[in-house]
């Protein structure tokens, strides 16, 4: 596994940086961008002892319990499925400490909402609830992946030119700003790089590009960078990253330090965490 030896060297290189780090809130910051009056709940971690590939999945109990259900739920009219912007799914960095939850974090009703309207509208899914499940997950999940990509790109740009600040600067100068308008990059090329494995997902295309482009700004941007246009936004992002600013005078041609070779192989040896919220509570009813 690759990422302890990355987060190994990215907390050495915290504790020896000589910056003050008043400004420097490694909190995570997650929640300043989504829904803030919800907060963390009990999560559970799913899926940590096998790999994440479509076969694997149908044996997993929890993927039944889903599939059972879809039949009796109805569906939600408002459509939830925007990842961060509707707090269906969020990656959380492992720049921020604590470090307990970092990875894929997964809301269990967000995910059994997507399934049952693919359950009853997906036209290659219709009436097929174990597929629905799967699918519904794999659709939060491979997006989450790519903001796992990114972060370790910049990890890669820290490792090398020894600066672990590279990453929290990018999130909370740009990433943050931006968030939720059409300058959030980041946002459409995670939603670009789903919509290319709509194959790994077994979404029909079609379905997931209609589904997508109803999202919000930057989510629904997407198609500008499907292929080959795909690389431009790479190297743009990993630009911003390394410069901090939203329009870097220049991209420099490093997008390959950006693995984005497959979304299959890349789980499997990297094993992110992910975690299940059954139970998301907005703040003003935590008393109940
Ligand atoms: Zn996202």
């Amino acid at each position: 596994m690759v990422w302890p030896d990355i987060i190994s060297e990215i907390t050495r290189l915290q504790l020896n940086s000589s910056k003050v780090n008043e400004d420097n809130d490694q909190s995570n910051p997650i929640v300043k961008i989504i829904t803030p009056e919800w907060y963390y709940a009990d999560s559970l971690e799913i899926f940590n002892d096998i790999d994440i590939v479509w076969d694997n999945l149908e044996r997993v109990y929890l993927i039944q319990n889903i599939a059972d259900s879809l039949n009796e739920i109805g569906l939600n009219g408002a459509g939830n499925d925007g990842f961060e912007a509707s707090f269906c799914s969020w990656y959380q960095s492992f720049h921020y400490t604590p470090r307990t939850k970092w990875g894929i974090h997964i809301r269990y009703w967000s995910w059994v909402d997507i399934a049952a309207r693919f359950n009853q509208n997906c036209p290659n899914l219709v009436s097929n609830p174990f597929a629905s499940a799967k699918a519904a997950f794999f659709y939060l999940f491979v997006h989450s992946v790519f903001h796992y990509l990114t972060e370790c790109a910049a990890s890669m740009l820290e490792i090398i030119l020894q600066d672990p600040y590279i990453y929290t600067n990018y999130h909370s100068s740009i990433y943050e700003e931006v968030f939720n308008s059409h300058d959030c990059l980041e946002e459409s090329l995670a939603n670009t790089y789903l919509f290319a494995r709509s194959d790994v997902c077994h979404i029909e295309t079609g379905y997931l590009k209609e589904m997508l482009l109803k999202q919000g700004p930057g989510y629904s941007d997407f198609l500008k960078f499907v292929e080959p246009k795909f690389i431009d936004g790479i190297r743009r992002l990993i630009s911003q990253i390394l410069s901090g600013k939203l329009n870097p005078p220049f991209d420099l041609p490093i997008e390959q330090i950006m693995n984005i070779s497959s979304s299959v192989d890349y789980p499997h040896n990297h094993n992110i965490p992910i975690w299940l919220h059954k139970r998301a509570i907005p703040l003003h009813d935590e008393d109940r």
